[in-house]
């Protein structure tokens, strides 16, 4: 008889859902992982818990409508599928959109989970209606961030545990896929030392003996490759975006090391859309880091002004949190790899999000007395972790006079490329034009259409105003460094997360679901993200893996 049912490697949130699902239907599971105890949960931990939803009563009550129908119009025209191995990724986008704007809230209310009221409106868009972008406002930030999101599934996953159903093995790696005839039997590998590294941190690779466990089925969840930069670097779309950046900071723990991704093909499995994925242009390395070269993600209001190395503004679309991948695509074709926020003490305090969900104690804690605490009753002060990031981080400049902050700016970089005369000349012009009503600077423009959305207004964008007035000061420089995150191709699957080889037949025995799987089909964003839908790929996908009829 074989050890399980059914064997996931990985307990990240993919991992958690497949499982919680398997045992639900009285399957027998053991899911595996490299990583010591403290780590379950994986990366989903760390996030800032926003979920990707349509047509939800969070959205109606602030005023927003938003339909199916607009929201495959944004996917489509951000994904930009243009592939024939786009058949499967297109027919997930497809049926998580359908999910997204029927069944997903209402689950996962009735399993626990809770939004902030107010909804952020991420990845605002390349500039064309037809093209990519979010029309409205569909980020769902989970009460509780990331743990917050993973603490149902855990819950889930250790009542099968105590019930017997499931069993979790930590340190448990996996180098291979065993198979039998073209199907999986089970998995084989290595038992690491035991680690008392607190979560998120780097772990020994230290062999203490070799394992091998059989099962019938065997659903890979192990996440992307943004903690491997040779992997990232490799398959960096040079032609697409530039060349890869030597200078990046980590925007995932080392754990998300990509391994599992060979091995997987080694058994059958088929990698598509290798070359797509999403990296940010607004990381920061983290002053207290707990992964290696640790960095932060800036989820940035529409108000700082984004210049590139040599003091050049973007030009629109390229404006703070509207086009990730045009904007680093703009930002390496300068030939520089770095590019610069100016902006105002007002609009650090209200529109700077830090995403993590240890960046964000208030929201993380589920206590709202926190949250008015660190965002109404702070004065002039951001919030606690955004304050330490201006008094401690590497990137960070603060200054009275621009001269001082184009000085600090120049000592970060280590050249002297900020001219201040002609920055001041950019920031003045801007000034100039916070009183028009009829202005023709396109980031003002952008900033008033923000503020017709009352989440906007409220909390996430600030009033327009001169930021060389030292009544709004003082000035903050912040230099922004390419972060990776989020793979987007895979292994492909097809809609049950059973992965489907070169040959376009599913692979007996072997699924795979969340990042790995390009959070489903091999790659359903296509070319860009409209943002959380990557914790929702995992819970879609991993929810598919373990409802699938097809696991024995
Ligand atoms: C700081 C941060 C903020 C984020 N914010 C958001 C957000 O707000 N919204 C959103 O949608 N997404 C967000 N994301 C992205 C999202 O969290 C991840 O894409 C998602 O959690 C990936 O889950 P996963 O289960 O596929 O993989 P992972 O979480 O990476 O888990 C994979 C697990 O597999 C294990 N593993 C790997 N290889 C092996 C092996 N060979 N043997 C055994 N075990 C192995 C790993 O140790 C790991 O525990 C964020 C990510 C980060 C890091």
């Amino acid at each position: 008889m074989p050890d399980a049912d059914a064997i996931i490697v990985g307990g990240g949130l993919a991992g958690l859902v497949a499982a919680a699902e398997l045992g639900d239907r009285g399957k027998r599971v053991i899911l595996l992982d490299q990583e010591s105890e403290a780590n379950l949960g994986g990366q989903a931990f760390w996030s800032l818990g926003g979920l990707f939803m349509i047509d939800t009563p969070e959205q109606r009550r602030m005023g927003i409508r938003d339909s199916h129908g607009l929201a495959q119009l944004d996917w489509m025209g951000s994904a930009q599928f243009d592939r024939p191995e786009d058949a499967w990724p297109r027919q997930w986008a497809e049926a998580y959109l359908d999910f997204a704007a029927t069944e997903m809230r209402p689950w996962l209310h009735a399993m626990g989970l809770r939004w902030f009221p107010v909804v952020g409106w991420a990845e605002r868009g390349g500039g064309f209606a037809t093209g990519h972008g979010n029309s409205v406002p569909r980020f769902h930030i989970t009460w509780g961030t990331g743990p917050g999101v993973v603490e149902h599934f855990e819950r889930l996953v250790r009542e099968h545990v105590a019930a017997g159903r499931i069993e979790l093995r930590f340190r448990h790696q996996v180098d291979h896929i065993v198979m039998q005839n073209g199907a999986a039997t089970g998995v084989a590998g290595t038992l690491l030392a035991p680690d008392s590294a607190a979560r998120g941190q780097r772990t020994n690779r230290d062999a203490v003996a070799a394992f091998e466990l059989s099962a019938p089925s065997v659903i890979v969840t192990s996440g992307g490759i943004g903690g491997n930069f040779d992997l990232v670097r490799k398959a960096w779309p040079a032609d697409r975006l530039g060349p890869p950046p030597k200078r990046m900071v980590a925007g995932v723990p080392a754990h998300v090391d990509g391994r599992m991704i060979a091995i997987s093909e080694a058994a059958g499995g088929h990698v598509i859309n290798r070359d797509r994925m999403w990296h940010y242009t607004e990381g920061v390395a983290n002053w207290d880091p707990i992964w290696p070269n640790h960095g932060i993600r800036i989820l940035p209001g529409p108000s700082s002004m984004w210049f590139d190395a040599e003091g050049n503004r973007l030009p629109a679309p390229f404006l703070p949190g509207f086009d990730t991948l045009g904007t680093l695509k703009a930002i390496l074709a300068t030939g520089h790899e770095h590019s610069w926020f100016v902006l105002t003490q007002k609009i650090i305090k209200k529109e700077f999000a830090l995403s993590g969900s240890e960046q964000n104690p208030d929201f993380t804690s589920k206590k709202w007395s926190e949250v008015i605490r660190s965002r109404i009753l702070s004065g002039k002060r951001a919030t606690g972790p955004v304050e330490a990031f201006k008094a401690k981080g590497e990137d960070f400049v603060v200054a009275d006079t621009l001269a001082e902050l184009v000085a600090g700016m120049n000592r970060i970089a280590g050249n002297t490329l900020i001219d201040a005369a002609r920055l001041h000349a950019q920031i003045a012009a801007r000034d100039a034009q916070v009183d028009n009503p009829f202005a023709k600077d396109a980031q003002l423009m952008a900033i008033h259409a923000a503020r017709n959305y009352r989440g906007d207004r409220l909390i996430r964008t600030a009033k327009p105003h001169r930021f060389l007035d030292p009544e709004n000061g003082p000035l903050i420089a912040v230099r922004l460094n390419v972060l990776t995150r989020k793979t987007l191709g895979g292994l492909q699957t097809d809609l049950d997360s059973r992965m489907i080889g070169a040959d376009g037949q599913a692979v007996p025995g072997l699924f795979a679901a969340g990042e790995v799987a390009g959070f489903g089909g091999g790659g359903y964003h296509g070319y860009n993200a409209l943002e959380g839908t990557f914790l929702g790929g995992c819970i879609f996908s991993g929810r598919n893996a373990g409802r699938s009829d097809f696991v024995a």
